[in-house]
């Protein structure tokens, strides 16, 4: 038994921008907190091909069960992407996401078609209310992104762009640690969180991604990262923290466009071949 559920939501937001919000992982964990929480999402916008493997508990108090998303296509040009899905009770789950440009901005069209057996009709209602509830937390960010970008600003989303240095929309601080630096680790970016506003991502307790290390991270706009930059070389400690550019070139913003306070460490470039 599959069931079919279709959501459309406007944005007052250029096309480009929702897309590249809705296709960033680092934004998967914000716009469904409370409901979902996962771990071992990896970062960074989706790609063609892309296989991720989750555990993920529903609203962060029951089991982790292992979920795995295949993005299936996932084209800039259209700004379209497909996923297959599939784990914690779906036998398969496919969400078609597309961005539309409007008059007003652009409108975000959903199709998510469930199996889950006999269970199909309650996952379909809980898919209607997790992507509605997806909306709100995905204005603010795009509220804040677009706030964030300084005049004259060449939009980083279209196929063509190669980001000049000064095509930069915000800043990730990854804070190492290892098992004795931990705690400090936690303490820097919990504060670091409520002093700049900055989105705390979770603690990493392996590497992931280009990162070699367990790691933590901060995303930061333009603004924040110009306050949090000198308080984090005033207050780090022993710690190393990767500080990068966010731009639609990864390669560059984890090689020229990145930055060491303390130790550097050698990351894994190989996922950006
Ligand atoms: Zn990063």
């Amino acid at each position: 038994m599959t069931t079919t559920v279709k959501l459309s939501h406007e944005y007052p937001f250029s096309a480009e921008h929702v897309w590249a919000v809705a296709t960033d992982l680092d934004h998967l964990q914000t716009v469904t907190r409370g409901l979902l929480e996962f771990r071992d999402l990896p970062s960074g916008q989706i790609h063609d091909g892309q296989h991720i493997k989750v555990q993920v508990s529903l609203f962060g108090k029951l089991p982790y069960q292992p979920y795995e998303m295949t993005v299936v296509t996932c084209d800039q040009a259209t700004m379209s992407f497909q996923s297959e899905e599939v784990g914690a009770g779906v036998k398969s789950w496919r969400h078609v996401l597309t961005v539309v440009p409007t008059d007003t901005g652009s409108r975000i069209e959903e199709e998510i078609t469930i199996d889950a057996g006999i269970a199909t009709r309650v996952f379909a209602t809980w898919a209607r209310f997790l992507y509605r509830k997806r909306h709100m937390p995905r204005l603010r960010i795009l509220e804040k992104r677009v706030k964030s970008l300084p005049q004259g600003h060449v939009d980083l989303t279209s196929t063509q762009a190669r980001v000049p240095s000064h095509n930069i929309n915000g800043f990730h601080a990854h804070v190492y640690f290892d098992d004795t630096s931990k705690d400090a680790a936690a303490d820097l970016c919990e504060q670091a969180a409520k002093l700049f506003g900055v989105d705390l991502g979770r603690m990493h307790m392996r590497p992931i991604g280009p990162h070699p290390m367990p790691s933590c991270q901060l995303d930061c706009t333009n603004e924040e990262f110009s306050a949090l930059l000198p308080w984090l070389l005033g207050n780090r400690g022993d710690l190393s923290i990767l500080c990068h550019a966010k731009s639609s070139d990864h390669l560059a913003d984890h090689t020229r466009n990145a930055f060491w306070l303390g130790e550097p460490q050698r990351l894994d470039l190989s996922l950006f071949d």
